[in-house]
């Protein structure tokens, strides 16, 4: 996943035109259905890969645009940040020009009050009583209350002059507060969708196949079926036959038990499908195949499941595939026939979490996964739409099992 920062600006200039350009052009694109037949040839395994080659097209296409998405959104995020920076500024001066204001009227006001007090002084009875009997000294003291009238009405101007720039900063205050509220409003929805978006990215089931894995998988998996000697129109099912048949699973570790459950769960706030079971065992556990049957195919140091080991094989006539995820290392490979007694791989799950240091940033401690799916290994989809409970492990949370051959209904 790329970091906020660099996809910010690692793509600052994104055009809403081609976004309309990509839109349109992914209406147009046919969809690849997947047929609901599993391939039982390598003519029909060979059609499969082109579908999924056709599908990682549409899918980078599809990831191209929530990344374009994104980044619009980090952009406006980010010019949002910066206008509610400006803003604060700008609370800020008429802050100070408040607080300049209030100390002008402070001194207005002191100013008015003394000349008030001088008016009162020398309109007093003597004062007055004395100009009377000097005509020009009353001339001078008209003239002087009319000075200090001129003078307190030019105060009172001021005054108010002030008082309106001071209520009018006060409503600017306010406008920006509101501005900064709604700016907020926006970073929090741009927020809420980049997550969206994100999540949509990211895959959080801990064995969901990147589409490049899955063609590799596919591919391993005809290069298998060659090897065996499986002709290109041959039923596979009858090529495929020598793993033998199981009546019934066996577990694939001595004793261990539940960690996480099969279905839904919340993994760092977002609920997701778990496809199997976490069993509970130390680092380096020998892990056992659960089937007689064939390995498909295995896959190295996943981002997403680490090393993953499909193993296919019939119980009771029913067809099944049987994964393990977060192996520490792995013992058998593409085509290996193999029994319940054969050592598949030993269990990891914390030395190789992202973590810890490791590939896998689908796992934060030791366990051993397991998934089951009906029918052999055909595509990722198919496969996690076949997902049942592993059987005959304990039902709840916590429970151990002592054998591998204990049964729990
Ligand atoms: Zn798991």
């Amino acid at each position: 996943m790329k970091k906020v920062k660099d996809i910010v600006f690692g793509s600052l200039n994104i055009s809403l035109s081609i976004i309309v350009l990509f839109a349109s052009f992914m209406v147009l694109v046919p969809k690849v259905e997947a047929s609901s037949k599993e391939p039982n040839t390598i003519a029909e395994y060979r059609q499969e890969l082109n579908n999924l080659k056709a599908k990682k097209k549409r899918i980078e296409n599809e990831k191209k645009l929530t990344q374009q998405e994104i980044n619009e959104k980090n952009l406006a995020i980010n010019k949002a940040h910066q206008n509610i920076e400006e803003s604060e500024a700008k609370i800020e001066e008429a802050k100070i020009e408040i607080e300049a204001s209030q100390t002008e009227i402070l001194k207005y006001e002191e100013k008015t009050k003394e000349l008030m007090k001088y008016n009162q002084v020398v309109k007093g009875e003597n004062a007055y009583l004395n100009f009377v009997n000097d005509a020009s000294s009353l001339t001078e003291l008209i003239m002087r209350l009319d000075a200090i009238n001129l003078i307190a009405e030019y105060n009172k101007d001021q005054l108010n002059t002030l008082e309106d720039l001071i209520n009018e900063l006060e409503k600017k205050q306010v406008d920006l507060k509101n501005y900064e509220k709604q700016l907020n409003k926006d970073i929090d929805s741009f927020t809420a969708r980049i997550d969206e978006l994100d999540s949509s990215l990211l895959a959080f089931d801990d064995d969901r196949m990147d589409l490049e894995e899955e063609i590799k998988a596919i591919e391993e998996k005809i290069e298998m079926y060659k090897n065996a000697g499986c002709g290109e129109n041959e039923a596979l099912d009858v090529c495929l036959a020598k793993g033998g048949t199981n009546k019934t699973f066996m577990k694939p570790v001595t004793k261990g038990y539940i960690t996480s459950l099969f279905g839904y769960r919340n993994v760092s706030g977002q609920s997701s499908n778990h496809s199997g079971i976490d069993i509970g065992v130390a680092e380096g556990t020998t892990v056992y195949s659960m089937i007689n049957g064939v390995v498909a195919f295995t896959v190295k140091k996943a981002s997403c499941g680490g090393n993953k080991v499909y193993i296919e094989g019939i119980v009771n006539g029913q067809k099944y595939t049987v994964v393990f995820l977060h192996l520490l290392s792995i013992n058998v490979k593409a085509g290996d026939v193999v029994t319940t007694q054969t050592v598949v791989g030993k269990s990891g799950g914390r030395s190789t979490a992202t973590r810890y240091g490791g590939y896998d940033r689908c796992t934060t401690g030791a366990h051993l996964h397991v998934s089951v799916s009906k029918g052999y290994w055909k595509n990722d989809a198919t496969y996690r739409a076949n997902l049942i409970n592993p059987p005959g492990f304990p039902k709840t949370k916590g429970a151990w099992f002592y054998s591998r051959t204990q049964w729990f209904d």
